[in-house]
């Protein structure tokens, strides 16, 4: 989710508020803030990275691995667990959803459009 990089501070502060940690390892050299909601850097709800480089971006992965759809301001580490079951693409919420990509989370019918589109020949490589 691209946002104005103000919108981006917030959300970091939000989520830090919330009881979310930095993880330190991973920030070492990296650009952008790694950071999670659980246990440990391993033993994860929630990983998010937070981007206030040229271009404000926040990314959120649940424990299956796959992305979800981040909302522009913070809600609540349950109401981001809930986007499990919504599109990243048509938004629609309590829908089937599956991996497109490497980590995409789509309904089905998203999905079935956009795999050609993501997962082009080599993809992968
Ligand atoms: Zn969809």
């Amino acid at each position: 989710m691209t946002l104005r990089i103000e919108k981006v501070a917030i959300w970091y502060q939000n989520a830090l508020e919330d009881g979310w940690k930095e993880d330190e390892d991973k920030n070492k050299g990296s650009n952008g803030k790694w950071i999670y909601f659980g246990e440990s850097p391993t033993n994860t709800q929630l990983v998010g990275h937070i981007d206030m480089g040229r271009v404000g971006n926040v990314m959120v992965w649940l424990e299956d691995g796959l992305q979800i759809a981040v909302p522009t301001t913070y809600t609540s580490v349950k109401e981001l667990v809930h986007r499990k079951n919504m599109c990243m693409e048509c938004l629609d919420m309590n829908v089937e959803t599956q991996r497109v990509g490497f980590a995409g989370r789509y309904c089905n019918t998203c999905a079935t459009e956009l795999r050609p589109k993501i997962e082009e020949r080599g993809w992968a490589d």
